[in-house]
């Protein structure tokens, strides 16, 4: 590991200032990623500029709307199990309570999940030349190597990899906003805009600007979302990440389906909203019909490699399973 400075910051400015200050700086939160990309020698920040001391641990409603935001230093359990989430967005529980193991949740936080870095086994292993996330313009080993577990919507001939977290699937389809502060100020993120397809710049994943910390995400109101569920198939029953995920929400009236929202993980370098899917449902009936048409819809465009190819049909098997539970729900 190489050496770096560690300070405590007591205020988002302060830790703002801190980061902007260093060049090669970063923050703490839970450090869950962080602290093992930093061992593995894949991440190598100059300083560490500890912001658990920030007041962004709240849960709360917003004023006005009926959504909720959530600070960004919320560990993974507590916003599991907070009852504005179990209640009126199941589906983000669901997805939190599927994620890594009960330790990791305790100390992983809502905006470090958001910032969570692929596991491609390529990107991990710095004795391994070729990665163009880790080393920009070095090629992909994952395009002609073991690429089980890589993308097949969104991807480039520059990278394969998928987003890791099973939260952020449920946070797309929910539409969340990402709150931001920066040197020049505060700034919101619509959630479809904050994570990047790789492109020809896998390296940049993300659409936060240099030194911004993320503050906040808020949840907008979403009646329906009550009827909602989060889908997760993995290789074993726990701690094991996506190889597909699917979070879903239905609204029903009159026995037709007015709205739907749905998200895939694990088959994207970012949270993929599957909006092909969601125009395939709007004004169906709730059935295994519909729900297949929809599934064969927004994976049209799906390409598979010589390992993963077997995700394009579970993808579509996934679909269909999750609606049909969401629209069973009472
Ligand atoms: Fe690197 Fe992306 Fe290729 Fe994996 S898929 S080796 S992260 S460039």
């Amino acid at each position: 590991m190489n050496p770096f400075t560690y300070s405590r910051a007591n205020d988002a400015q302060a830790a703002v200032s801190g980061v902007a200050a260093t060049a090669q700086a970063k923050f703490l939160g839970g450090g869950t990623n962080l602290i093992d990309l930093m061992k593995m020698g894949v991440e190598h920040p100059s300083a560490l500029i500890d912001i658990n001391r920030l007041d962004l641990t709240k849960v709360e409603e917003l004023p006005n709307n009926g959504g909720v935001r959530i600070g960004a230093l919320v560990r993974n359990s507590d916003l599991a199990e907070h009852e504005l989430i179990k209640s009126r967005y199941p589906v983000l529980s669901e997805a939190l309570l599927s994620g890594a193991s009960p330790q990791l949740r305790n100390l992983a936080t809502t905006g470090g999940n958001l910032l969570q870095r692929t596991r491609c086994y390529y990107f991990y292993d710095p004795a391994f030349p070729m990665c163009n996330k880790r080393d920009p313009g070095s090629g992909c080993g994952a395009l002609e190597g073991y690429n089980r577990v890589h993308a097949i919507l969104g991807q480039s001939e520059q990278c394969i990899a998928t987003h890791p977290s099973d939260m952020c699937v449920a946070m797309a389809a929910l539409e969340a906003v990402v709150r931001v502060q920066g040197p020049k100020g505060e700034r919101t993120i619509p959630f479809a805009d904050f994570h990047r397809l790789p492109g020809d710049t896998p390296n940049v994943e993300t659409n936060l600007q240099p030194n911004a910390l993320i503050t906040a995400v808020d949840l907008p109101p979403i009646p329906f979302a009550t009827r909602s569920h989060y889908l997760k198939v993995r290789d074993r029953a726990s701690y094991a990440f996506a190889l597909v995920s699917v979070a879903a929400a239905l609204e029903l009236e009159g026995g037709k389906i007015k709205s739907a929202r749905v998200a895939l993980g694990g088959v994207a370098h970012k949270p993929w909203r599957a909006s092909k899917a969601e125009q395939a449902l709007s004004g169906k009936e709730p059935n295994e019909q519909a729900f297949q048409a929809a599934a064969d819809a927004e994976l049209a465009g799906a390409k598979g490699y010589k390992y993963n190819s077997f995700k394009i049909g579970l993808a579509k098997r996934a679909l269909v399973q999750a609606l049909t539970t969401v629209a069973s729900l009472a």
